[in-house]
């Protein structure tokens, strides 16, 4: 686990378009961080600047007590979960939550306590010998999830993860990601543009508009005001 710290982060992307303009946010160790906003204000930007998918053009990102603008994404211990979840059509849910701890070279012994243990917190232990193609939309989403907490990153991120989902499953999903949080404990990155996710699933939210940080505060904070 860490920290993420942006300081005066700057995105401009060729053609002149500032898509993130002087962010500062402070994301503590274990914290469950949402970035919301309208599309186009710069999340996804912002979120993909800490995964190292993105290059930044000023400022500093760190994470833990390291400077991290130059490193490449496999260097930082993120993992990351996307609207589409990339599952691979021909392997079963437990070879997908394996394949990149085989890659690792991971004892097999390892490999077989940390599937299972992702099986459980996501409810997929019924689902194991299964190929995605037999599974739902919020199984495969939980598989996704899975590939990423078993490589046991330091954060986890996640872009508009639920987007795909109908009205129902966004709600059990919901419930799903706050119970994984808070057995995970692991600093986490989210980011949508329902306000309704983010005030159930933030210890804190930050609002951005036009690549500007508006306001960071709980949900309670920000949504509930008298
Ligand atoms: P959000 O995730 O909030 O919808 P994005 O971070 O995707 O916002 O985009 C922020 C701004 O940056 C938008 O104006 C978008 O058009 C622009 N943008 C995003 N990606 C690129 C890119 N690769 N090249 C140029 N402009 C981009
Ligand atoms: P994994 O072990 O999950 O396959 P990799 O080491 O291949 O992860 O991924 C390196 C980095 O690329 C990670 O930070 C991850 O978040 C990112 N990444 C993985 N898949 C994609 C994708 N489809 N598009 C963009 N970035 C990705």
């Amino acid at each position: 686990m860490a920290q993420i710290v942006l300081d005066n982060v700057d995105k401009v992307y060729p053609g002149n378009v500032t898509a993130v303009d002087q962010l500062s946010l402070e994301i503590k160790d274990g914290e469950f961080m949402v970035l919301v906003g309208p599309s186009g204000c710069g999340k996804s930007t912002a979120l993909r600047m800490i995964a190292g998918l993105e290059e930044i053009s000023g400022g500093t990102l760190s994470i833990g007590d390291r400077v991290v603008n130059d490193l490449p994404p496999k260097n930082r211990d993120i993992a990351m979960v996307f609207q589409n979840y990339a599952l691979y059509p021909h392997m079963t849910v437990e070879q997908n939550l394996a394949f990149g701890l085989k890659l690792r070279k991971t004892p097999k012994s390892e490999i077989n306590q940390r599937v299972q243990e992702a099986a459980r917190m996501l409810g997929l232990e019924g689902y194991l010998k299964r190929k995605p193609a037999a599974l739902s939309g919020g199984q495969r989403q939980r598989v996704a999830m899975g590939r990423a907490i078993v490589r046991e990153p330091q954060a986890f991120l996640m872009d508009e993860p639920l987007s795909n989902l109908d009205a129902k499953l966004r709600v059990q999903m919901r419930a799903s990601l706050n119970q994984l949080h808070s057995e995970l404990g692991v600093t986490t990155v989210y980011v949508t543009h329902d306000q309704i996710e983010a005030m159930t699933l933030g210890d804190r939210v930050a609002v951005l508009r036009d690549g500007r940080l508006q306001q960071v505060d709980t949900p309670k904070n920000l949504f509930n005001r008298p």
